[in-house]
């Protein structure tokens, strides 16, 4: 049992969550919540991000599952500051943090909806993306040469620096950014900007890129376009980086190389052999015939191998199909008396039971926990458990 379970319905996931479904939760909602995509929702991917650093650290997730958020406030591992949701992202999804942030351009992050089938024969996609280019009409200067002034304002400083009284002979310094150039230090009169980009030095362009999904590709890979992503003045590039998301399937569950399916199988078949079909990812249908005379049980498991997903970079190696069998029973079965004797030869024999004169006759009948009249012989036993609780009492004393 956990404490707490915040952090773990900030993700939404359940607080047995494995590791990958901590991460994948994760992703698919820092990308949806990203400031550049959502930028009123600043608080809500703050949490996410908070939630992510916590759940994603078996030491610190441990400390938060006996002690909730007060444990991880009070920092039991020396830090109890979160590290910025930014930064937490860069790391995600390799944008390389904020020392590469500064002397490089943005980068993209994109997520790309893929089919298992699009994993397994491996497929093409076109993206359209918006990203910012250098302004060609002023080659990044943002207006005719020579227009370019030092802020007056921040002095070219590009940050505004306030101080502020807060309480007997103490002040306190605040440094925002410049409102006047926008933290660039510099400005252009309104009169000497460029056309073509109002004095930005970037435009916006609409550009399609070619993803190659490759074969055995997984959910979650990342392919990366290098110096696609926006562009600044005097800055590298920063990367397109294009994050697979694969949709559930019908049919198939992925892990690893391997596909797992269901199959429901008639008791008959179970027991008298079977003949099944299964469709693959690439369309061809496998026929599965069970060995005769052999006895399929519930739950049993089976493999075809090389029926699996190709392997990513060596596409002609595959795992298995693993098949796990649903026995059916039929619904209601009553079996001619004169042909048991039959039936019960071909089965192995039954345990015997001792059954002696003292012994008493019970009648065994349907149930359903919904029945209206087992609750009704059920609430006064419930009351009754109030009673026992004396018991914590003598642990006590
Ligand atoms: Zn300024
Ligand atoms: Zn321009």
């Amino acid at each position: 049992m956990v404490k707490e379970t915040q952090y773990y319905d900030i993700l939404g996931v359940k607080p047995s969550a494995t590791p990958d479904e901590i991460k994948k939760a994760y992703r698919k909602l820092a990308l949806k919540y990203h400031p550049d995509k959502n930028p009123n929702e600043g608080e809500k991917f703050k949490l996410i991000s908070q939630a992510y650093e916590v759940l994603s650290d078996p030491k610190k997730r441990d400390i938060y599952d006996q002690g909730g958020e007060q444990a991880i406030k009070e920092g039991g591992l020396g830090s109890p500051n979160f590290s910025s949701p930014m930064d937490i992202f860069d790391m995600f999804f390799g944008g390389g943090g904020r020392m590469a942030r500064e002397r490089r351009g943005k980068n993209v992050v994109h997520q790309l909806s893929v089919t298992l089938e699009d994993l397994y024969n491996g497929v093409t996609k076109k993206l359209a993306l918006q990203k910012n280019i250098i302004c060609d009409k002023c080659e990044g200067i943002g207006g005719k040469k020579g227009s370019v002034e030092k802020c007056p304002v921040c002095k070219g400083r590009g940050v505004q620096v306030h101080v502020q009284q807060i309480g007997p002979g103490m002040v306190q310094q605040i440094q925002t950014m410049c409102i006047e150039c926008k933290g660039q230090g510099e400005r252009i009169s309104p009169q000497d900007r460029c056309e073509g980009c109002g004095g930005a030095k970037v435009v916006l362009e609409k550009k399609v890129i070619e993803v190659h999904v490759e074969r055995g590709m997984k959910d979650g890979q990342k392919i990366l376009f290098h110096g696609e992503g926006d562009q600044e003045p005097e800055l590298e590039p920063g990367d397109v980086i294009i994050v697979l998301d694969q949709k559930d399937h019908s049919v198939f569950q992925r892990r690893g190389h391997d596909l797992i399916m269901k199959m429901k199988v008639q008791l008959s078949e179970a027991l008298c052999g079977f003949q099944k079909t299964v469709t693959t990812l690439d369309g061809r249908v496998l026929v599965i015939t069970s060995k005769p005379g052999e006895v399929i049980k519930h739950g049993d498991l089976k493999c075809v191998r090389h029926e699996g997903m190709p392997v990513y970079k060596a596409p002609l190696e595959r795992g298995s199909l693993v098949v796990q069998f649903l026995v059916v029973f039929p619904e209601q079965l009553w079996l001619p008396l004169d042909k048991l004797p039959q039936l019960e030869a071909l089965l192995p024999p039954r345990q015997p039971v001792a059954v002696t004169e003292d012994m008493e006759q019970a009648e065994l009948q349907e149930f359903s926990p919904s029945d209206q009249s087992w609750r009704q012989h059920r609430e006064p036993y419930e009351e009754d458990e109030e009673g026992p609780r004396g018991g914590v009492q003598c642990q006590t004393a």
